[in-house]
């Protein structure tokens, strides 16, 4: 398939390029697209034959439901049941990072929701997003812009990577603001199905109450609230495990005589470890660089060849919980303090 790039300004969009890509998307296209968050792949959430093309070019499973944009609370009003007692919260919410599962309306493709009666909906702030979705006049459906269980792209040129060829078309632009996914908060529960670039904090201060954290069961029989939650995500092909012992140095130690592995951390860490390869996600002091540039390291980590590779642990607070949760899913949970540990994860 031959892929336009469309290079669109962030921040004041050509209005004849954002025209071709919304007629993509009413012509039962699918469009990738950039967001704050991080990029999507889009195709009008009302037309089920094109939703379906999402699931197909993704390798997505069926039932792991797509998020849909919208660009004003009426089109949500279309496509979901708002509910009353929190209109006025999700109206000081939006646009921004935060996705609401709430009740979905008859109108919307089961394809959509995976099945599923309730729908999960966002608008994004994204000038780009916004306008094409204003443009094409329908709500898009867009899960993140990747291959499944790889990292989402938050660059153009790792859309580029996963798409061309596979899309009709691709707008290319700047690096997505936040670098991680939306938080999805679940309205009927009040529980955050996964943290996101909307903090906890920000919810309480806008809805007046702590949103409880979801915990996934672990057994195979009682499948988790958020679907997307029971496969395995964000991986690159380079075993990653992370480091979670008190000091960084001891790093050192724990693999000495070891020749081929990176070590993915913060700046303040990268000058304090010696590893054959080495990325930095930026300042430990500033917890949204380090997100911004996390999925982008990782899937540079993938064209360095490295046996394995070490990721820095970060801690739980504001944003740090969706950074924390992206590096618990890219490892598996695998991680260790130890050299013995890291030899029974090598092994
Ligand atoms: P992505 O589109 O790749 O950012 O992933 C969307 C996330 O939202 C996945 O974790 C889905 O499981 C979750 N999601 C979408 N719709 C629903 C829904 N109706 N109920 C619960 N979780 C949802
Ligand atoms: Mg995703």
């Amino acid at each position: 398939m031959e892929t336009t790039v469309l290079k669109v300004n962030w921040d004041h969009p050509e209005k004849d390029k954002i025209s071709l890509a919304a007629s993509a998307i009413i012509s039962g296209k699918i469009v990738v697209f950039p967001t704050e968050t991080v990029y999507g792949i889009g195709a009008n959430a009302l037309d089920a034959a094109a939703c379906r093309k999402i699931y197909k070019v993704k390798g997505r499973k069926s039932d792991n439901p797509l998020i849909v944009h919208v660009s004003s609370m009426r089109m949500a009003d279309k496509i979901a049941i708002i509910p009353k007692r929190y209109r006025r919260q999700i109206e000081s919410s939006w646009p921004g990072p935060i996705t609401f599962v709430v009740r979905a309306r008859k109108v919307l493709p089961r394809v959509v929701t995976g099945g599923l009666d309730t729908v999960a909906v966002r608008m994004p702030r994204c000038r780009i997003a916004i306008d094409l979705i204003n443009t094409a006049g329908v709500p898009i459906a867009a899960p993140s812009a990747n291959i499944s269980k790889k990292p989402s792209s938050t660059k153009a040129k790792h859309a580029l990577k996963y798409f061309m060829g596979k899309v009709p078309i691709i707008i290319s632009s700047k690096d997505s603001t936040y670098g991680i996914e939306s938080t999805v908060l679940d309205l009927e529960t009040f529980e955050i199905l996964r943290p996101g670039a909307f903090t906890a904090k920000s919810i309480k201060s806008i809805f007046g109450k702590s949103p409880h954290i979801y915990v996934p069961p672990h057994t195979i029989k009682s499948p988790p609230r958020s679907p997307g939650l029971k496969y395995k995500h964000y991986s690159p092909s380079t075993p990653l495990f992370a480091y979670t012992g008190d000091t960084i140095i001891a790093i050192n130690e724990i693999t000495s005589g070891m020749k081929n592995f990176c070590f993915v951390g913060s700046a303040e860490s990268c000058r304090r470890v010696s590893a054959p390869h080495k990325i930095s996600l930026g300042s430990r002091r500033r917890k949204a660089t380090i997100a911004k540039n996390l999925f982008a390291a990782l899937i540079t980590l993938d064209g360095i060849g490295a046996e394995f590779c070490i990721i820095e642990s970060f801690d739980n607070k504001g944003i740090g919980a969706a950074i924390a949760n992206r590096i618990e899913k890219a490892t598996n949970h695998r991680s260790f303090s130890t050299r013995r540990e890291l030899d029974a994860l090598l092994r």
